[in-house]
């Protein structure tokens, strides 16, 4: 759980395309005070953005890799018929990208002549902008344990939060709703859903929202590009209301959002007076919601 002094609060859209990433540098360049973290940590983005300054380079240690001392291998050929994914060869040599870590080669070996070291999975960061601290990560080609990653980088901009004294964390989650969205999501305050009015949108946020649910957390929507598509934008507002979800607000489509990506800007940068303003007024909301929560002690039912 967050410390009693520290908010967290977590942007998930279910999918991508939904503009989450142009959402969150926003929400960056309002927000005082606070830590960013990208939890996609598969395909992070939102240094694209942000153009962080790396300060601190980590590895990160994941999961284990069978490695064969030759020296050791009597070349019985146990480990090879164990192992399911194929990942030893008939030299007796394991493919580190085709081994999954089990172990069970390493317990088989009649003469302990497998090693299983912690491997490098990718690494993390902790990094300046313009809008404060952004802690950050870029797990390994084909790598597991992203949810791990995640978990770690969320730790990191605690200690960071505690240590400078800040009292929000910002957390850019990843698409889909898997290990890694479980592991953003644990323990934030609440989440604000970026949903774009089509039927697709609709099947990812309920999607996203039956996983809020579980984790008792509350949620907020924010539709994205409603007046794309009015109809259905009306739908997501009533799914809101069966759901007891908080609806922030909608935003129209507007061109300046992909303008200040090519600038490599946020949009309260590149369009100050217009979508950005919108922006800062739907965060006000956003805090009123967060001290209601504290009050009502509030969740998905
Ligand atoms: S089980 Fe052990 S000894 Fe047998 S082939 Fe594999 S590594 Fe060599
Ligand atoms: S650890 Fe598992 S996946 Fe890797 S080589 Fe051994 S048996 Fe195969």
């Amino acid at each position: 759980m967050s410390s009693t002094k520290i908010k967290e609060i977590a942007v998930l859209s279910g999918k991508g395309g939904t503009g989450k990433t142009s959402l969150v540098g926003a929400l960056a360049a309002i927000i005082p005070d606070k830590v960013l973290v990208d939890c996609d940590v598969d395909a992070p983005d939102l240094h694209l953005l942000l153009d962080p300054q790396k300060r601190k380079t980590e590895r990160f240690l994941g999961g284990r890799k069978a490695v064969i001392r030759s020296e050791s291998c009597t070349a019985c050929g146990l480990c090879r018929e164990v192992c399911n994914l194929q990942a030893i060869s008939e030299d007796y040599r394991v493919a580190p990208f085709s081994c999954e870590g089990c172990g069970v080669c390493v317990h088989f070996c009649p003469v302990q002549a497998i090693d299983f070291p912690l491997a490098e999975c990718g690494q993390w960061f902790v990094s300046d902008t313009r809008f404060g601290p952004l802690v950050h990560a870029q797990l390994g080609v084909a790598q597991e344990n992203s949810g791990l990653l995640v978990a770690l980088i969320r730790q990191q901009a605690r200690d960071l939060a505690e240590e400078q004294g800040r009292e929000l964390i910002l957390i850019d989650g990843p698409p889909g709703i898997g290990c890694p969205v479980i592991s953003s999501v644990t323990g934030t305050d609440a989440v604000l859903l970026v949903t774009e009015p089509t039927l697709s949108g609709l099947h990812d946020l309920n999607r996203v929202v039956e996983l809020l649910r579980h984790f008792k957390i509350p949620g907020l929507v924010l539709i994205n590009k409603f007046d794309l598509q009015a109809a259905v934008s009306r739908k997501i507002e009533d799914y809101c209301r069966e759901n007891d979800l908080g609806l922030l607000g909608k935003l129209p489509y507007d061109p300046v959002v992909t303008q200040a990506m090519v600038a490599a800007q946020t949009i309260p940068e590149y369009a100050p007076d217009g979508l950005g303003r919108e922006i800062g007024v739907l965060w006000e909301r956003a805090l009123e919601f967060l001290n209601q929560i504290k009050k009502d002690g509030h969740e998905i039912r």
